[in-house]
Formats: structure tokens, sequence, C-alpha cells
């Protein structure tokens, strides 16, 4: 079997289980490697004051990873600018936050091609390779332009825009161009797919040639969905651990007589939060004699700290969380706990299991593997149940839960009431639905497939060029 290189902007393969790891992707890539043998390359997350190239090699966790630094204006313009100042804000539909600075762009091909100069020497002939995410978007180009042939695939994991918001980066052509070096492409969800699509047809003198196949700027592209899935065998496994189990105890022991509606999220413009906590205030003042009976915690680890709008919305979160408590909070019970702490993975699965109900209300996400985990951690006998943002590329492959538009206070207060009043029988109907879902559409069938789509023979199914 050929060996799959994985490259993503970080390493960080967790250490064992219920490790400490807070990102979606990261859990991902490493039970996605584990299982097989190969190769993860990426930024060692250390910076230098000149990039030397010099690569640095271990095994983690279970996965031989390759890793190189990055000078510090890198992570200035590649990291901190382009990615998460322009490209993350945009394709998340916050225009108002993207920055367009022509340094960023410069740090952003830059760093590609410092990636692709320190990769190429690792790559052997047979190898396949597997690029994720917004970070990396011309790395393929730029491994081709120093002759690279192998297959090689990528995988975005947060949205595709709609064209009229693509349109608004500054030399997106450039961009989207890059992307028909790859011989896959793959996105989260068919719409996201279809988004991408309706770009190349409108800018790039495209067409769909056939299903899964685009044509663009004079080349053929071979593109489709792949939704995301967690391990779930894992997550079931870590349900059942005592620290699972004693942090379900300890939450459970207090809401005595309350129900808990749990959200789990890194404190990020996109997850909705500031919305969310206002469709709980709406619920705690349309529902007074339901008031008491519940309450909500949120859990949200700082992220991108660097970043001016993540330091203005927590500013804002915690002014808010401040305003419920300070309305409805009586001497024996406050409504809200908001917790900016970062929790294990087994913990965390302890938590969603003592909750009634759990909480995702994205205004964008690529997946959403919160979702999923929710799901995977309940109790069969008597599930919680999953108030999931429609926005969520998860809504997709959920529509069990009850699906809400993450803007409207008022739809979230709705869910809210309904969920806590739900009778058993509807809460194990819709939970059994999800969690077959989240068990068949694992981690592993999504790497299988892509994995698949991307070393399939060529000449089978690639249809002709016609100009
Ligand atoms: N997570 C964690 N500890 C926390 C909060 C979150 O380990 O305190 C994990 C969570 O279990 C999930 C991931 O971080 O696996 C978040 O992935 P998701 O797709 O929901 O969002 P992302 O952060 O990738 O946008």
């Amino acid at each position: 079997m050929s060996r799959l290189i994985v490259v993503s902007n970080r390493v960080n393969p967790p250490s064992g289980e219920g490790e400490e790891s807070v990102g979606g992707l990261a859990m991902a890539l490493a039970a996605a490697l584990r299982e097989g043998s190969g190769v993860w390359f990426g930024w060692s997350g250390k910076t230098t004051p000149e990039f030397s190239g010099q690569l640095h090699i271990q095994t983690m966790g279970g996965v031989t990873a390759a890793t190189v630094d990055l000078e510090e204006i890198d992570l200035e313009e590649y990291y901190n600018g382009y990615a998460n100042k322009t490209l993350w804000p945009l394709f998340h539909y916050r225009i108002d936050l993207a920055a367009f600075d022509r340094a960023f762009g410069e740090g952003y091909s830059r760093v590609n091609r410092r990636f692709a100069q320190t990769l190429a020497p690792l790559i052997e002939p047979d190898d396949v390779i597997w690029i994720h995410d917004y970070h990396l978007i011309p790395l393929a180009r730029e491994l081709r332009s120093l002759g690279v042939k192998n297959r090689i695939g990528f995988f975005l994991h947060i949205p595709w825009p709609a064209h009229q918001v693509m349109i608004n980066l500054p030399r997106h052509r450039e961009l989207v161009a890059a992307m028909f070096d790859y011989d896959l492409v793959g996105f989260q969800t068919a719409e996201y797919q279809q988004a991408f699509e309706e770009y190349v047809v409108s800018e790039a003198e495209g067409a769909l040639v056939r299903p899964g196949w685009v044509r663009g700027f004079g080349r053929l592209l071979q593109v489709g969905a792949f939704p995301i899935g967690i391990d779930a065998e894992d997550f079931a496994r870590m349900v059942k651990s005592p620290r699972a189990r004693r942090m379900r105890d300890l939450m459970s022991a207090s809401t005595v007589f309350r129900r808990l509606i749990v959200g789990v999220d890194r404190l990020d413009y996109s997850k909705g939060l500031e919305e969310r906590f206002l469709g709980f205030e709406r619920f705690l003042t349309e529902n007074p004699d339901l008031r008491r009976e519940v309450l909500m915690l949120q859990i949200a680890p700082v992220s991108r700290e660097a970043v001016e709008a993540y330091q203005e919305i927590r500013g804002r979160l915690d002014g808010l969380s401040g305003r419920i408590n300070g309305e409805f909070a009586d001497v024996d019970w406050t409504p809200f706990r908001y917790v900016n702490k970062t929790y294990r993975r087994d913990e965390l699965a302890g938590i969603y299991r003592a909750a009634r109900v759990g909480v995702v209300t994205p205004l964008r996400d690529g997946m959403n593997l919160v979702a999923k985990e929710f799901v995977a951690a309940q109790d069969p006998a008597d599930p919680g149940v999953l108030v999931l943002s429609r926005f969520a590329g998860a809504a997709r492959q959920m529509p069990t839960a009850l699906l809400v538009n993450p803007n409207s206070a008022e739809e979230v207060a709705d869910a809210l009431k309904r969920a806590i009043g739900m009778e058993k029988a509807e809460r194990i109907e819709r939970w059994q639905a999800l969690f077959d879902g989240v068990e068949r559409d694992d981690v592993t069938a999504w790497r299988d497939n892509f994995v698949a789509a991307l070393t399939e023979p060529r000449e089978v199914r690639r249809p002709a060029l016609v100009v």
C-alpha cells in the first residue's frame, strides 16, 4: 500500500485517550493516521528568528510527525493574517471582519512555498498526499512547480462561501485557479461543493462536465462532498471511562432537580455565542415557570487571542453572561455558568452525558464535531436533545435534531423550551436516528471515502477535457 502523507497547518496529535486538545481537525487527522503507516507534516507551532527549513521528525501518539518552524513574521502574515483575519471571516460570511492586506497575501504565498520546499524531499514516488484546510490552498501548486507528480488531494474543513461572498476576496481567481493543481478537492457538504462549482462556472469560464467533475481555467478537477465524522468507537469507550463517569456524577450532583443545557465551543465569532446567550435570556424571560428548572453551562475555551476580533467578542460575552445572572440569579440558583477553561474530551463526554439539552448554534460552521460528540455520549435509554443550527454543515446529516436559525433569539428560546419538555419516547426516536448516522459516517468512513476517491485509477473516471 502506498504511504499517506497528511499535511495541515498545525501538527498536534493527541498523546493518549481523552487527551486535552482543541480543534476538530486535530482529532480527526490523528484518528485517520493512527490506523495506517503515514507521515503528518506541518508547522511545529514554534517560531525562529529566521526560517531554516530544518525538519523535526518524531513519533507522537502513534503517528510520525514531520514539523518545521516558521519565522515570527510568517506567523503574523500567514497564520494570524491571511488565514485567520482574511479567509476565516470571509468563508464564514463575516465580510465586515475580513482584513485585506497585501502583506498577508504575500506571507501566505511565502509560507506555502516554504512548506513545499521542505516537504518535497520527503515525498516518494508512490506516496499519496492529502492537504488540509484553508491555510494551505495553494500548496499543490507550489509542489507541482517543484516537479511533484504524485496524487494530491485537498479537503476544506470550513464552509465554501457563496459566489457573491467569495468575490470580495482580492485576487480570488488566483486562489481558486491554484486549486486546479489538485487531483481531488473535497468539501464538507454538497452545498459547499455546489457553491464552489457556481464560482467556477461564473468566474473561470467553467462548466460542470458531469457530476463530480468541473472544468475551469481550461483544466479539469474532481470534486466531492465528504462530511467529516468523529471516532465514534473511541468516543463510546471514553464515555465509559472513570474520568467521564466522575465528571457526569459531579455535574449531576451540581444540578439536582434541574435540567442541564450545555454548549461547548471554541470562543469564536462564528459559533453564534452572543446570539445563543440572548436566546437563553429570552427563554428565561418568557418562561418564568421553567426558569428554576434549568441551568445552562457554556464551555468556551479562548482561541486566537492575537486577533482583535476575538478579544472583542470575549469582552461582549463576559458582559452578557454577567447580565443574565445579574437579572435572574437567586440565593440558591444561578442560571448560567460560563467557563473559559479547556476540558479534556473524556471530561466533555461526561458533561454531555449529564445534559438534557446540547445546544450547538453556530452562525456558520464547516461541520461541527461537538454536535456529533454530544449525540455519541447520550444514554440510549434516556437521551438528551440536540438543538442544532441549520447553518452547521452537520445539519444536513442530522435532520432529527431540533434545527434552528441561530440568528433568531426567539427560535433558540422556543427550541430550548421544546427540548426541555420533550417526552422520552420522542427523545429516543430522534436520538436513535442521529446516533445511527454518527456511528456509520464516522472518521474512518470519511478518510476511507476520501482516500478511495483520490487513489482510484484516473483513466477509468476522468472525462475528456472538451474546451
Ligand atoms: N474540545 C475540547 N476541549 C474543550 C472544547 C472543545 O477538546 O474544552 C474539542 C471538542 O471535543 C471537539 C473540538 O474541540 O472535538 C471542536 O471541534 P468542532 O468541529 O466542534 O469545532 P472547531 O473548533 O474545529 O471549529
